[in-house]
């Protein structure tokens, strides 16, 4: 069975913030591991993308939803220990 996460193992955004509630496996069901963003239909939306450029991604976004700049170092610290990237 698959470990329930609390944040997406790709980008590290809460899944409970995750308007779609998680990205989507190949047979349909919900994605206990991944964002909407990242993960559709077992896959990922950006295969190719690397750590650093996924750090790079993450940043932005906070920045774009209006986090103060000191919250993004919070945010993409530990993205090199979730489960993609190990
Ligand atoms: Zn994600």
């Amino acid at each position: 069975m698959e470990k329930a996460y609390k944040n997406c193992q790709s980008c590290g955004m809460p899944l409970s913030r995750d308007e779609q509630g998680g990205g989507t496996n190949a047979d349909g069901s919900r994605s206990l591991m991944y964002c909407s963003y990242c993960y559709q239909d077992g896959k990922f939306t950006l295969p190719d993308i690397t750590l650093m450029e996924m750090k790079a991604r993450v940043r932005q976004k906070i920045k774009e939803a209006g986090f103060p700049g000191f919250l993004t170092g919070l945010f993409t610290r530990n993205l090199h220990k979730l489960e993609r990237w190990k």
